[in-house]
């Protein structure tokens, strides 16, 4: 069982995968401040029990932490403390979050305190990726991995050790002002991995793709789907 787990909302824009940001494209249509940080009222979900006083949740369900901000943002240092209590007692859970602030994670927790809770460092462009990279793979983990999401240009690896990293996930940008991803880019990152031996995964396409040097605009309800096949057709070349 998969729940989305948002123990706090609002983030500020870190780097250029946030320009498009959907916590601030959301909040903004309703005339909210995404920049203000809240705790939300759910932050006890992964503890919360039924009349029988059995945990809502059940064993094995996989809490999908911070969806509408950044765990390690600054403003939920007073908070967090409270979620990593959650991720101790839930042992017999998993918790998964993204971030783009791998500066901040050692500052905040010793991952190794936490073997149910891996974390994912977002990776949009070869700027990022030299900036991010050290910081986070220099961390004592037991899980790694490497979110391209959304991926805004090539990337090279050349001379960065991979030998720890799990799983790279690649995937396009949605909605309206979407940048383009282009299909060469994530090709050459699948086709690293394969060498490699680390796992792949193409999320989503994004609403535009250059595929073969034709742009297509793909509605956000293919995304996934045309992912998933785009690698088919490269698995049965
Ligand atoms: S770090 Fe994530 S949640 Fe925060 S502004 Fe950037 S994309 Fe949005």
């Amino acid at each position: 069982m998969e729940v989305t787990y948002n123990c706090w909302h609002g983030c500020h824009k870190k780097s250029e995968g946030c320009k498009n940001c959907y916590v601030h494209r959301r909040d903004d249509s309703i005339g909210k401040d995404a920049d203000l940080v809240v705790c939300n009222k759910d932050i006890n979900l992964p503890v919360r029990k039924d009349r029988y006083g059995n945990y809502k949740y059940p064993e094995g369900t996989s809490f999908m932490t911070c969806f509408s901000s950044d765990f390690f943002i600054e403003e939920a240092d007073e908070w967090r403390e409270e979620v990593l209590r959650y991720m101790k007692e839930r042992s017999d859970c998993t918790f998964f979050l993204i971030t783009k602030r791998p500066e901040r994670i050692a500052l905040c927790l010793n991952p190794k305190d936490y073997p149910n809770l891996s974390i994912a460092c977002t990776m949009e462009n070869q700027k990022r990726f030299d900036e991010r990279f050290p910081i986070y793979t220099a961390l004592d983990m037991n899980y790694y991995g490497i979110m391209i999401e959304p991926m805004l240009e090539d990337i090279n690896f050349n001379g960065y050790d991979l030998s720890k990293i799990n799983i790279i996930t690649v995937g396009g940008e949605s909605g309206y002002n979407a940048r383009t991803l282009n299909f060469d880019w994530v090709r050459k990152i699948y086709d690293m991995c394969k060498e490699k031996g680390i796992r792949f995964y193409f999320h989503q396409t994004g609403a535009k793709l250059l595929k073969d040097g034709k742009l297509y605009n793909i509605e956000r309800k293919y995304q996934h789907s045309q992912a998933k096949k785009a690698f088919k057709v490269q698995e049965d070349r």
